[in-house]
């Protein structure tokens, strides 16, 4: 497989300009900012998209993500932040490992980061309520499990699923160009 050019920066191989470190993630400038202050936020290791990481690291990612808006706004003065993720190919995401984006913004700025608004009736409304409510049943009922689960049987269970997210992972590889 090449060179990850994001894991290289992580792990200090390649030069950038660091803001932020922990023993999993890094925060840098972004070479090409959108406005001045825009920073990446890197796990160390590389992870292709969102749903590769584990409960731990998504929390800790966004937990930092946000300390980082604040600091940003304390030392650029600026008025808001937008925090995002480009998960997957036709999300925008250009390079195969995970990064959040904290952009620091002004009013007047001329950040396009705006959408036009569609109009779907009420009957697609509710096929789509019906669809992912379908999904978001599941995530409840695996808290719920984990909590209950005695941590033998988790260990266990997390093993035997390994393989499940090896295979997703490099279906996602062969997805991205
Ligand atoms: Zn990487």
């Amino acid at each position: 497989m090449a060179k990850c050019n994001i894991c290289e920066i992580a792990n200090g191989n390649v030069e950038s300009k660091k803001v932020y470190e922990d023993a999993h993630l890094v925060a840098i400038l972004h070479p090409k900012p959108a406005t001045p202050g825009h920073i990446i936020l890197i796990p160390k290791h590389h992870y292709p998209i969102l749903e590769n990481l584990s409960n731990d690291l998504i929390g800790h990612m966004f937990n930092t993500a946000s300390k980082i808006s604040s600091s940003i706004f304390e030392s650029m003065n600026i008025h808001g932040t937008n925090i995002f993720v480009q998960n997957g190919v036709p999300a925008g995401q250009t390079i195969p490992h995970i990064m959040v984006h904290i952009i620091p913004r002004n009013e007047n700025d001329n950040i396009n980061l705006m959408w036009q608004p569609k109009k779907l009736d009420q009957e697609e409304l509710s096929t789509v309520e019906l669809k992912i409510k379908e999904e978001t049943k599941n995530i409840v009922i695996q808290k719920e499990k984990e909590k209950q689960q005695p941590v033998e049987e988790r260990k266990l269970e997390q093993l035997g699923t390994d393989g499940e997210e090896e295979n997703y992972l490099l279906k996602q590889l062969r997805r991205i160009p």
